[in-house]
């Protein structure tokens, strides 16, 4: 990385924090309060409710209408977004962890002066919520731009230019982090940022997106290259 005015985007979900597939686990509490408990162990309907919960982030339909649909499926009378909004947030501190060295690499760049923000899919208050947990102090005051408020799901440029705006740093001098080839480096890179590929779990890169400018396994690792990078 170079020195200088950089700013610094990070993914949240599998690049900062885990949450150990917390909406899934809300579903099927929900499930148990309309009274038509879902099997766990039922493998298709796990799969057919993950498929609901990847079209839902993936800006194909609506909260509401997730939460009906899946109401609808489970042949409950009546759907309450709301409830299941709360069954959510009533798992965070249970099921959110941070991811080895993030709430340090965050403070760090901070107190560097580095400017820092989230850019994330998903919806405004649980990924809030997420955040402030896996980080901790390190989350205060740092900027979150969540895929339900843009209106624009990664990899849209929609999203990454509401990044440059937050940062307020040429997009040229910004380093996007992230899990996810196709949304967050081929979004990234094609937005005209440069894209960090965390690769902490040990996935192989598809063919058919762009290389990233650079790959890490580990945050720690990312946090030597800027301290080795920035003059103090
Ligand atoms: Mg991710």
């Amino acid at each position: 990385m170079t020195g200088g005015s950089i700013g610094i985007g990070f993914d949240f979900d599998h690049t900062l924090g885990v949450d150990h597939g917390l909406e899934l686990r809300a579903l099927y509490e929900y499930a148990d309060e309309l009274g038509r408990p879902i099997d766990p162990h039922d493998a298709a309907i796990r799969g057919a409710v993950q498929t609901l919960l990847a079209d839902f982030r993936a800006g194909l339909m609506t909260l509401d209408t997730m939460v009906a649909v899946f109401a609808e499926r489970l042949g409950a009378a009546g759907a309450d977004p709301q409830r299941w909004r709360e069954l959510c947030y009533a798992l965070v501190d249970e099921l959110v962890r941070p991811i080895d060295g993030a709430p340090e690499l965050v403070a760090q760049l901070r107190a560097r002066g580095v400017p820092v923000a989230v850019l994330t899919n998903g919806w405004t208050p649980l990924q809030q919520k997420k955040i402030a947990r896996a980080l901790g102090d390190a989350a205060h005051g740092l900027p979150v731009l969540v895929s339900d408020v843009l209106a624009a799901v990664k990899p849209e440029r929609a999203a990454f230019d509401a990044l440059v705006d937050a940062l307020g740093v040429p997009r040229e001098h910004i380093w996007y982090v992230g899990d996810n080839p196709r949304g967050d480096v081929g979004g990234a890179l094609a937005a005209g940022l440069r894209a960090v590929w965390f690769d902490w779990e040990g996935l192989s890169y598809p063919q058919d997106v762009p290389p990233p400018t650079l790959r890490s396994a580990s945050l720690r690792e990312l946090e030597a290259l800027v301290e080795n990078t920035y003059a103090p």
